[in-house]
Order: structure tokens, then sequence, then C-alpha cells
């Protein structure tokens, strides 16, 4: 097939397009290159005859439509989106505009093209969405398909927003869409100012590692490359006008995911001290949500899709990936903003 992947330049659809790739499709990664993106997330495939570069921002709808017309995708990931949820309570606009205007260009620019096409049955939208979109659960219950949207952060309002535009395109248009809702995300190539890198940075760094609260809000965790596997999964054997969760099964409350990384690399990389020693406790951020969970019944039995490593191999390989790519992280931490986020940003 060939795929238009927004915000391929970034944590997931870098993923996505490296995989896509690997298994024999042609790849379009659409990209407006913001402070998130890095072109070397793709290095590995940016000389392949089957991978292209646009860089165009989704709120552009001409860009968007001559894009459709220069590569007549058989199909679009929709990735693109402001996705740090701190930055999104600093300052809500960009997530409106990109996430939800942006969704609505992106949703035009598709269905105009695909009626050109004569409404190819085959043609998907498919749009990346989070679990944030369901809210806050409580100590038991998790994240069904049927679960009612109550999203609680400007980021994840912005992301429902989007989830239900592109359903009503679906519904009102015909536009085959599907729709995939996951956990947190974790693994190599991830933004230094996310949970899981501020971590093992600050930690290298001999500096605090700051955890919101008493560091009890619980987030299920899922490692970026079996996502990928999700996604094309989903693609390809999802049904049209469906929604899927997306998981890992991994829940764990964010003070012993922090301590399950610091034991990692006092065997890896051993220091004076355990660096456990440099967890420090931070004032919490208003409407931070207690815990996620998502029921990944549906993509496991209707499309037998399956997480391919365990949290702890998982955190095992990025944990040895952030040794291994020093340069990558360097050359992101001096960008302008970034290095200082480190010391507060601490949610995934
Ligand atoms: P990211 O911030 O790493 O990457 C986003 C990419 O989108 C960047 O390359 C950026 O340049 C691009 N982009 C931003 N605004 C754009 C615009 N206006 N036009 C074109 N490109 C633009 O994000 P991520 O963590 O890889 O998340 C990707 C998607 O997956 C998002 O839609 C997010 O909501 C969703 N998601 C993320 C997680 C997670 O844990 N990270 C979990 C579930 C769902």
């Amino acid at each position: 097939m060939k795929l238009l992947v927004t915000g391929g330049a970034g944590f997931i659809g870098s993923a996505v397009v490296r995989l896509a790739v690997a298994r024999g499709h042609e790849v379009v990664n659409l990209d407006a290159l913001t402070y998130a993106a890095c072109l070397a997330n793709v290095a590995s495939v940016a000389e392949h005859p089957a991978y292209a570069f646009e860089q165009a921002d989704i709120r552009d709808f001409k860009a968007l439509e001559e894009i459709f017309a220069r590569h007549a995708p058989d199909a679009v990931m929709h990735l693109a989106a402001e996705s740090h949820v701190d930055r999104s309570i600093d300052g809500p606009g960009a997530f409106i505009e990109t996430n939800v205007t942006g969704t609505y260009h992106l949703l035009q620019a598709a269905r105009g093209y695909w009626e050109g096409q004569g409404r190819p049955g085959g043609f998907r939208f498919h749009h990346i969405s989070t679990d944030e979109v369901y809210g806050s659960l409580g100590e038991t219950g998790r994240f069904t398909e049927e679960t009612p949207y109550a999203p609680n952060s400007p980021y994840s309002a912005s992301k429902a927003a989007s989830d239900h535009l592109v359903r009503a395109w679906g519904e009102t248009y015909g536009l085959p869409q599907v729709i995939t809702n996951c956990s947190n995300n974790y693994g190599p190539y991830h933004f230094p100012e996310k949970l899981i890198p501020v971590v093992i940075l600050n930690a290298l760094a001999g500096k605090e590692i700051p955890v919101y609260g008493q560091g009890l809000n619980v987030r299920d965790w899922l490692y970026v490359e079996d996502h990928a596997d999700a996604l094309l999964c989903v693609l390809e054997k999802g049904r049209v006008g469906r929604s899927y969760n997306i998981g890992g099964d991994n829940e764990l409350r964010n003070i012993d995911l922090v301590r399950m990384i610091c034991a990692i690399l006092d065997r890896l990389r051993p220091a004076k001290r355990p660096y456990s020693s440099l967890i420090r406790f931070v004032e919490d951020r208003p409407g931070h949500d207690l815990r996620y969970a998502i029921d990944p019944t549906r993509i496991e039995t209707e499309l037998g899709w399956r997480p391919s490593v365990t949290l702890e191999q998982g955190l095992e390989k990025t944990v040895r990936w952030y040794l291994d790519n020093e340069a990558w992280w360097r050359a992101l931490l001096e960008r302008e903003g970034v290095g200082e986020r480190l010391g507060t940003a601490a949610r995934g």
C-alpha cells in the first residue's frame, strides 16, 4: 500500500514509518517539523526508494490537497499532533489549532481526494489517538471502546474533538475511517521531555528525578514498536467505522516505573549511589488523571494482535538505546527550551 503518514518525524510516527517501509509499503511522510520532530528518527529509511518526505503543515489545506494529488495514497495514517500534556496546560491554543483544526483540514483534503477517485472502498483514513480521551479511572475498571469520553486536559480534549470529527466524516460523508486509542508509549526516539527519557537522562546527569505528587498515578505502558505493529494490523484488518483500544496490559504506578528504570541503570551503568536516591516528589499539576488502563480485548480477539515484549524487556531495550544514542538526545536537549523543561516535566 502507499501510506500517507502524518507526523512521521515524531516519536510514534517515525516508528510507523520505519516499520511500514520494512514491511514493503510505500510511505509519504508529511510533517511540519515542529520542536518535537527529528528527521534523524527516519534516517534509516531516508534513502529508501519507497520513502518520500513532504514538509507541510496539516493546517494548510492547499498544501494537503497538492500532496494528495501528487502521491495518490491508498491510506492515511494520521499521527501529526501537539502531544505533550504539560505544554497543553501552559499554552492550549496550539493544541486546538493542530489537533482540531488541522485534523479538520486533513479530513477535508482526504475526502476531496477520495471522492475524486470515485470513493474507493479500500481507502482508509486511520486516526491515531489516545486513551486519555476517556478521562481518569478510579482504582478499578479498564477503558473499553464503549467508555464515554471525558477528557480532562487541553491535550486530551483536543484529541477527543479530533476523534469525533473523524467519526462524523465517516458517518456523514462515508469516508472509510478507523480510530485507535492507545495507552502511554515508550521506547527509542522518545522526546527528552517525556517521563521515561526524563528519568533516564536526569539519572545519567546525576540530577534530581522529579515525580509528580507521590508518584501514585497509574499508567498502562506500551513499547512504541508494538504500537506501530498494532497500527499496521488495524490498518490492514480493522473494520471500517470501528475504533480499537491498544494497550500492553502493563499497569504501573509512576513511582514503581521510575524505580524500575533506576534499577536497570544501576545494573547497566553503576554509579556511586543507587539512582533511586535522586527521586524527588514535586507538586502535582492540575487535572492530573489518577489512572489509565486499557482493555485490549477487541484488538486481541478480533484482529489477533498481541504485544511482543513485556514491560521489563521493553524498558531494558529503551535504557540501552539511550545509553547507545547519546548524540541523538544531546542534540535535542540543545534545542531552545527543551533542556530547561527537564527539571519539571515528569508526566507521561
Ligand atoms: P510527537 O510529538 O513525538 O510527534 C508529533 C509529530 O507531529 C512531530 O513530528 C511534529 O513535527 C508533527 N506535527 C505537529 N504539528 C503538526 C502540524 N501542524 N502539521 C504537520 N505536522 C505536525 O508525538 P507522538 O508521541 O509521536 O504522538 C503521535 C500521535 O500519537 C499523536 O496524535 C498522539 O496524540 C498519539 N498518541 C501518543 C501517545 C504517546 O504515548 N506518545 C499515546 C497514544 C496516542
